[in-house]
């Protein structure tokens, strides 16, 4: 039985014998196309597939560069979602999101749980369990996370689907710092940082290479890049900036968080080629780029804004 389909602006009701098709005055042809009059039991007349329409400016953006032989796709604002792929080594750095290309990696390395970080772990495993299920799901988490995850993970409603086709206490698995994750073409290795929870920043390295490609420093404040800038020597660091405003340094210290001015004292003493600032503020891009002027001018390397 074909159930009816409301058209905005239709007019649905109406007695007695069917009629073949409202029609928008305005446009002057049938808004509903595609079928001839079928009668319908329910005493309307609106009937056809209604085709939604993409919604622009969607929130949060996912960005894309290819940097340092690597390509870097994903989100990160601020307290909304973090989630990047670097899918040449199938993996994904924290799950604040999910999209197509994070469900795609078959490793998630995440540095801790804030939500913004991880509150897209319940998509990423209903999608792997159900779609990549000949291929190995790695969730990669700080010791500490490890058991109440797998826990909560355990009672979630819903995770039946889950929990059949795969093994969350495989699939789970703890790191500290200096722990090393094997991946397709490379190696991960984790790092203490200094944040608000135990929080792991992730070196990424491809096979048979020295010097690291990729580091992803989390959520942090300086004092492990200050006291060891080394940390951040790689082709790519992607460091966090939550606080830019004058001001809020304050703030971003005792959230153990980055400000913006830290980075620029930092930064002279940096090797990196490119530092990605990632985990801004919710704030329009002219605006961060005019903030982050003397980031520039102090830095050797390219700097990345990750903003739109
Ligand atoms: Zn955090």
């Amino acid at each position: 039985m074909r159930l009816p389909v409301a058209a905005p602006g239709g007019s649905a009701a109406g007695g007695g014998k069917p009629r073949p098709y409202d029609v928008m005055p305005r446009l002057g042809r049938p808004y509903i196309t595609g079928l001839d009059s079928v009668w319908c039991p329910y005493n309307r007349d609106v009937r056809d597939v209604l085709r939604p329409r993409a919604v622009r400016g969607q929130f949060p953006p996912e960005l894309e560069v290819r940097v340092g032989g690597l390509t870097m796709r994903g989100t990160s604002i601020a307290a909304r979602a973090t989630a990047f792929a670097v899918p040449e080594l199938g993996v994904a750095l924290d799950v604040g999101r999910l999209t197509p290309t994070i469900a795609a990696q078959g490793t998630v390395l995440l540095s801790h749980a804030h939500l913004d970080h991880l509150s897209g772990v319940l998509a990423y495993l209903n999608l792997r369990a159900r779609f990549h299920r000949d291929e190995p799901t790695r969730l990669v988490v700080p010791a500490d996370v490890a058991p109440p995850l797998g826990e909560a993970l355990a009672v979630m409603p819903g995770m039946e689907s889950v929990r059949k086709r795969m093994r969350l206490d495989e699939v789970i698995v703890p790191a500290s710092p200096g722990s090393e994750v094997v991946l397709a073409g490379g190696l991960a290795r984790a790092f203490a940082v200094d944040h608000s929870v135990q929080t792991l920043g992730w070196s990424l390295r491809l096979e048979s290479a020295v010097r690291p490609a990729l580091v992803f420093a989390a959520d942090s404040s300086l004092e492990p890049f200050r006291a060891d800038p080394g940390l951040l020597d790689a082709r790519v660091a992607v460091v966090e900036c939550t606080f830019v405003e004058r001001g809020r340094r304050l703030a971003a210290r005792l959230s153990r968080h980055a400000h913006l001015a830290d980075w620029v004292e930092l930064v002279p003493r940096l090797a990196c080629d490119v530092l990605v600032l990632a985990h801004l503020p919710l704030m329009a891009l002219p605006d961060l780029e005019s903030l982050a002027e003397p980031l520039r001018r102090a830095f050797a390397g390219t700097l990345v804004l990750w903003a739109r």
